[in-house]
C-alpha cells in the first residue's frame, strides 16, 4: 500500500484566534517552499484545523518528501497516510488488515483504534468503527492485544470523502514556521556560533537577514565564500536570506591606528553593531542577533557585552548566551553547519586581534578612545554602507 498523503502535526497549545491562523498560513507557505523541488505533484491543503500534504501524481519520491518536511520549523510530527476508497465497511476492514500486515509485519503489539468521522453521513459511528475494526484485528493477528490507555500503536481511521489511515509519526523539527514572528538581522561570521544563533532564532518563527563584515585583502575570497555557504545552509531552515557583505577594511585599519590595541575588538564590535543596525532599520528588522555567549572570549564578558550593546537601540538577541561551547558544537553538527564553520579561513577579527585584549572594559575609557575616531569615522561608515554588496541565498 502506498502512502499518498502526510498529515502534518503542529503544536497548537499556545495558538488562539488570529495567531493560530497566521501560524497555519506561515506553516503552509514554508511546507510549499520545502516541497518545491521534490519530484511529484504534491499539494498542501489546510482543512478543519489540519494540514495535509497530498500527492496528485501517480508517483512521487517518498523519501525525498519526508526529508524536505524534516527541514520545516513548526512541524512537530509527520504521519504518512494511506488513502482508501470508500467501498463499504467490509472492504475497509480488509484494507485495514492489509495495512497492518504491511506496516507491522508479524504484528504483536498493544493497540487502539481511533476513528474520526469528518463525514457525518457515514453509516457507522466512530465508536462502532473502533469496536469492529478492533475485533477484526484481534481475530486476524493473535499477537495483538487491545490497550485503550497506553497502546503501543494508535491506529487512526479518518472518514472523509475517502478514508485516511495512519499510525506512524515521524518527529519534525518543532519550533514555529519562519515568518510568523517578524524578522531579525543576524551578524554572521564564519565561526561556529553565529550560524547556530541564526538557526535558533529562526526556529522561533523569525525570518532572518544577515550581515558579514570582511576585510579584504586581510581576509580572503574563500573566507567570504564560507559565509555565503553558511548563510545558504541556514536558509534551508529559515527561507531565503538577504546577506549584506560589508567591506570593513578601512574602518578596521583606522581603529587600529587610533585606538589602544587592547580595546580593538570592542571598538570593531561597536561599529559592526552600528552598521548592522543601520541595515536592520532600513529593511524593517525588529532586532539584531549574534552568536555571543558569556565568557567565551574576552569580547564576550559581561562588561564587554555591555560596551557592545551600548551602541544599539534595537534589541540584541543572543540565543547562545548561556550555552557551553560543546553544546553549541553539537547543534552545529546536527544542523549541518559545523563542517563549513571549521574550515580554516581567517575571519576579519583574528587578524586585528590584540595579544592581551581587555576583559573588563570600562564604558568611560571606551567612549574616550572612540573620540579619537571623530575625524574620519562617519565618512568611513557611510562609505562602507554605500559599497555593501547584497547576496541573496536560498531562493
Ligand atoms: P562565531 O563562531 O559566530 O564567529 P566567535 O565565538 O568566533 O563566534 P566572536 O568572533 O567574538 O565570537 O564574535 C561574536 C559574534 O559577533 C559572532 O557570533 C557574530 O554574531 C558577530 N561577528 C563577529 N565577527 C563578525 C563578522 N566578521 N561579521 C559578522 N558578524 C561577526
Ligand atoms: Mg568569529
Amino acid at each position: 500500500m502506498q502512502y499518498r498523503a502526510f498529515l502534518i502535526k503542529y503544536a497548537e497549545i499556545a495558538l488562539k484566534g488570529k495567531n493560530r491562523y497566521l501560524f497555519e498560513n506561515a506553516l503552509v507557505d514554508q511546507i510549499r517552499r520545502a516541497l518545491k523541488n521534490v519530484e511529484g505533484d504534491l499539494r498542501v491543503r489546510k482543512e478543519q484545523g489540519r494540514i495535509y500534504v497530498e500527492c496528485h501524481s501517480d508517483t512521487y519520491d517518498y523519501e525525498e518528501c519526508l526529508q524536505a518536511l524534516g527541514w520545516v520549523f513548526g512541524i512537530v510530527g509527520i504521519c504518512p497516510v494511506v488513502i482508501l476508497e470508500d467501498n463499504g465497511f467490509e472492504e475497509l476492514t480488509k484494507d485495514v488488515l492489509r495495512y497492518m500486515e504491511e506496516a507491522y509485519p508479524g504484528c504483536s503489539l498493544t493497540f487502539k483504534v481511533n476513528a474520526r468521522r469528518a463525514r457525518k453521513a457515514y453509516p457507522l459511528q466512530s465508536m462502532e468503527i473502533n469496536a469492529r475494526l478492533g475485533e477484526a484485528i484481534l481475530d486476524a493477528f493473535p499477537g495483538m492485544g487491545v490497550d485503550v490507555h497506553h497502546p503501543q500503536l494508535l491506529l487512526n481511521v479518518e472518514v472523509r470523502e475517502k478514508i485516511y489511515v495512519y499510525s506512524q509519526e515521524i518527529p519534525g523539527l518543532g519550533g514555529m514556521p519562519a515568518g510568523c514572528n517578524g524578522k531579525a538581522m543576524l551578524l554572521l561570521s564564519g565561526g561556529i556560533d553565529s550560524p547556530v544563533a541564526g538557526y535558533m532564532i529562526s526556529r522561533r518563527g523569525v525570518s532572518i537577514e544577515a550581515v558579514y563584515f570582511h576585510a579584504p585583502p586581510y581576509t580572503s575570497e574563500r573566507a567570504r565564500q564560507k559565509v555565503v555557504d553558511l548563510a545558504t545552509q541556514v536558509s534551508a531552515y529559515c527561507g531565503p536570506v538577504r546577506l549584506h557583505v560589508v567591506n570593513f577594511t578601512d574602518i578596521q585599519l583606522y581603529i587600529y591606528d587610533q585606538c589602544p590595541h587592547d580595546e580593538l575588538t570592542i571598538h570593531m564590535r561597536r561599529y559592526m553593531m552600528r552598521i548592522a543596525e543601520h541595515f536592520a532599520v532600513e529593511d524593517g528588522c525588529q532586532g539584531l542577533v549574534t552568536g555571543e555567549s558569556i565568557g567565551q572570549v574576552a569580547s564576550q564578558t559581561m562588561q564587554s557585552l555591555t560596551a557592545t550593546n551600548q551602541v544599539c537601540t534595537l534589541p540584541v538577541y543572543r540565543p547562545l548566551i548561556a550555552f557551553d561551547k560543546q553544546d553549541i558544537i553539537e547543534i552545529a553538527q546536527k544542523i549541518g553547519t559545523y563542517e563549513t564553520s571549521v574550515l580554516p579561513f581567517e575571519d576579519c577579527c583574528t587578524i586585528f586581534v590584540a595579544k592581551h585584549p581587555v576583559t573588563k572594559p570600562s564604558l568611560k575609557s571606551i567612549e574616550r578612545s572612540e573620540q579619537r575616531l571623530k575625524e574620519k569615522i562617519d565618512d568611513l561608515v557611510a562609505q562602507a554602507i554605500e559599497t555593501t554588496e547584497i547576496v541573496m541565498v536560498g531562493m
